[in-house]
């Protein structure tokens, strides 16, 4: 990973010629009066429409090029909830390998309808895991059998792939060579920690300074036994540890619910005229937390995992938001609500 120049663009072709590159845009008006920049990394821009391109494409890239995976014969089959495989998707498609994604009840009839479109076969987990009443190790659990029965399978296990975490060298490669090195505090939502690690990789290999603020969803066991909570916006967090996470990845973690999510969206599309996906109001809530322990005149940089669209029939619709929290648009017609002291925030030491 060098820190000097881009990587030259030998590998994928055509539409995967696109993943990564994505624009770095300052935002001027989502914190007023904070006296440091804010910068939101527009993971939107790649091709499937999230930071997933990155991942799916080196897991699945490497294996074609080691002639572990060859088009016609095999078969990729994982567990994710849309993004992963909307990019896995695309990759299958553009090399004519067969894939099947696993999703469940929870996964969008429209992320399940672009699957398709992208001549993915899909499968439907209903039924939580009776042990833990959670339906990801359900998921995993068809994913092994899956993998069993079926000759030449590929499972690139997204939540201990090495290839997820590397796939993220370049996101902040990419940012440290926009801001010339200068990045202060990274604020990044964390499911399978790949975008996490992967940028933490980068940030201690090159010794760059910056703070590495983890966005983590309540309920969630990245970082420790959940607080126990349901979540109802995907994306961010994970019901399982994962294998690819590291004790020292995250300098700080910030939890924050479903409705934080909302009110952070919301926020940054009435401000900045950006519509974001979930994990990204998550980023945006966390950001409003850590702010007033930021020291003046650094440079902040947010990811945005993905795009709104994919998010118009809940947090973008006003009788979802209404079912699930009440009324709350004063919440996102007034400015942010003064942030607690900087120790009331879940400052780890892993
Ligand atoms: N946000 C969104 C919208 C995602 O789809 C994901 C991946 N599940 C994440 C955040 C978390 O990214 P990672 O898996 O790299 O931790």
């Amino acid at each position: 990973m060098p820190r000097t120049e881009r990587e030259p663009k030998t590998g994928p072709k055509g539409i995967l010629s696109t993943v990564g590159g994505t624009p770095l845009v300052e935002l001027e008006r989502l914190i007023p009066g904070f006296a440091s920049r804010v910068f939101a990394k527009m993971e939107r821009f790649n091709p499937g429409g999230s930071v997933k391109d990155r991942s799916a494409l080196n897991m699945v890239a490497a294996r074609i090029r080691s002639g572990e995976l060859v088009p016609g014969r095999s078969t990729v089959i994982e567990s994710s909830s849309g993004n992963l495989a909307i990019g896995l998707a695309q990759i299958c498609g553009y090399y004519g390998l067969r894939l099947v994604c696993v999703v469940d009840s929870r996964t969008t009839r429209q992320n399940i309808a672009i699957l398709r479109a992208y001549g993915a076969e899909v499968e439907i987990i209903t039924e939580p895991d009776p042990a833990t009443g959670q339906l990801l190790p359900a998921r995993l659990h068809r994913v092994a059998e899956l993998v069993a029965a079926t000759p030449h399978a590929y499972w690139p296990d997204q939540y201990a792939n090495p290839l997820n975490r590397q796939a993220h060298h370049t996101t902040m490669q990419e940012i440290d060579l926009a801001l010339d090195g200068k990045v202060d505090q990274l604020v990044v939502a964390a499911g399978t920690s790949g975008t996490l690690g992967g940028c933490a990789d980068y940030i201690r290999h090159h010794r760059l300074g910056t703070t590495l603020n983890a966005v983590d969803a309540l309920g969630s066991a990245l970082f420790g036994p959940p607080a126990p909570c349901t979540r109802l916006v995907p994306g961010h967090g994970a019901s399982i540890a994962p294998r690819l996470l590291r004790p020292g990845d995250a300098d700080r973690v910030v939890h924050v619910g479903d409705l934080d999510c909302v009110v952070g969206c919301r926020t940054l599309v009435r401000r900045e005229a950006i519509l974001a996906g979930g994990s990204s109001g998550a980023v945006v809530a966390a950001l409003a937390r850590l702010a007033p322990a930021i020291p003046p005149g650094s440079n902040v940089v947010i990811v945005l995992p993905d795009g709104g669209d994919r998010y118009l029939d809940t947090i973008y619709d006003d009788t979802w938001v209404r079912r699930h929290f009440g009324d709350v648009t004063h919440l996102w017609d007034q400015p942010p609500a003064p942030a607690p002291a900087a120790g009331q925030l879940a400052d780890i030491a892993q």
